[in-house]
């Protein structure tokens, strides 16, 4: 579409569907999207809940004849999964739906870091402006819109497999909302989780892993080192022990789809011990590992135990304790070719993999083949003046219908 920035921003501020199935203006169910607080937070006293989101997308669902489910996740916490199945004698058993996914949640902002509030949607040269547009709230209204002219267009009565929407709760902290889905037993779909890509489709990312290696020693005076088992001396041996694995791992484990093509280790915290003059009793460390697909959580468990086994005989009189703080699983989605060409074809570029995670992997143990495409640039996700550009939302209204054109 070649338009002016004039004619374009017309185009979104005005409600031009005059047809069966009617949604607000794109920037109308925006505008209502942002100014519904759904801050995810680790602190609870900033934790807030994402109904007022949930809310809005259910009653647009139902505007264009999606039946609606809402699961509640946690207190305050929703997921909203809608649908709409084809006629019993249209249904295909073998084609698989397709399903629009994304976040209802946001992180949380400093009111002082933005030139405007990011709670009121703007339009400032040719781009929004406000608290989430780009990751990810900005998706709805368009995946919405997709389905509405699809449904205006050809109606309902072509369609061969079912059209699903899920949005989730809790993205940006436990990713509880895409965990909840695996309750729902959800039929396999071909889906598009609208992250911000900049127009790139994604099919692979890697995982995260956070640790934190908690060694215990036995406090003395510094002057008699048979008088305690040092901590930090043990941690030294950790240390070494995971350097050595990183180094072995940068030659065995290599997966070229990545720009950093194998596992990273990161040592980002070390505390332990209050004095020279004492034998430290404890030495807590946190790592980052950053995981190839392939690699569940148990093999790395295993790993944890194998490789650390040694440090209570190298350093007598200590013990480790390893806990996994976080968890969000590596992903690759190769199983359905067809879609992935068609992804590469409307996008004209080759699937590409990515270094932030996403709900994919979650939805991929569900059975389902997830692909990441959005309108946004992750460069402007979690900071201030958050922005997507309107020239970003046409094209991709267009190749989300090109793909509900294919169950079709
Ligand atoms: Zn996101």
């Amino acid at each position: 579409m070649s338009s002016t920035p004039q004619t374009q921003l017309e185009a979104f501020v005005m409600n031009e569907h005059q047809s069966q199935y009617k949604l607000p203006s794109l920037h109308q169910m925006l505008q209502e999207l942002v100014a519904a607080r759904s801050v995810s937070s680790y602190t609870p006293s900033k934790d807030e809940s994402n109904k007022a989101v949930i809310d809005l997308l259910c009653e647009w669902c139902e505007n264009i004849g999606m039946t609606t489910h809402v699961q509640k996740v946690a207190e305050g916490k929703y997921n909203l999964i809608a649908q709409i199945v084809p006629n019993e004698n249209q249904f295909d058993p073998n084609l698989k739906g397709i399903m629009f996914a994304g976040h209802t949640d946001t992180v949380g902002y400093m009111e002082d870091d933005w030139n405007t509030d990011p709670f009121d949607l703007k339009i400032i040269n040719d781009e929004w402006f406000g608290l989430g547009v780009c990751d990810m709230k900005g998706f709805f209204p368009i995946a919405l819109q997709a389905i509405a002219e699809t449904l205006n267009e050809q109606g309902k009565d072509t369609l061969k497999a079912p059209i699903t929407l899920i949005a989730t709760s809790d993205e940006e902290t436990t990713m509880d909302g895409a965990r909840a889905l695996s309750k729902l037993n959800i039929k396999s779909h071909q889906v598009i989780i609208g992250e911000p890509s900049d127009g790139q489709a994604i099919y692979a990312h890697k995982g995260v892993l956070t640790t934190k290696l908690i060694i215990k020693g036995v406090r003395g005076h510094a002057s008699n080192p048979s008088l305690g088992a040092n901590a930090i001396e043990a941690a030294h041996w950790v240390i070494g022990k995971v350097m050595d694995w990183k180094k072995e791992w940068q030659t065995t484990h290599v997966n070229h789809t990545f720009k950093i093509p194998h596992p990273t280790f990161n040592f980002g915290c070390i505390h332990g011990g209050d004095n020279s003059n004492v034998i430290c009793d404890k030495c807590e460390l946190m790592l980052d590992m950053r995981l190839l697909p392939n690699m569940p959580q148990a093999m790395l468990d295993q790993e944890f135990k194998q490789r650390l086994q040694g440090m209570e005989e190298a350093v007598p009189g200590t013990s480790l304790e390893i806990i996994t703080q976080e968890f969000c699983p590596p992903y690759e989605e190769t199983q359905v070719p067809a879609f992935s060409k068609l992804l590469t074809d409307l996008t004209q570029q080759p699937l590409v993999s990515t270094n932030f995670v996403t709900e994919a992997p979650f939805l991929q143990e569900q059975g389902h083949h997830p692909f990441i495409l959005g309108p946004g640039s992750i460069d402007w996700a979690h900071k201030p003046n958050e922005r997507l550009a309107l020239s970003k939302i046409q094209p991709l209204i267009n190749q989300l219908k090109a793909c509900l054109k294919s169950i079709s």
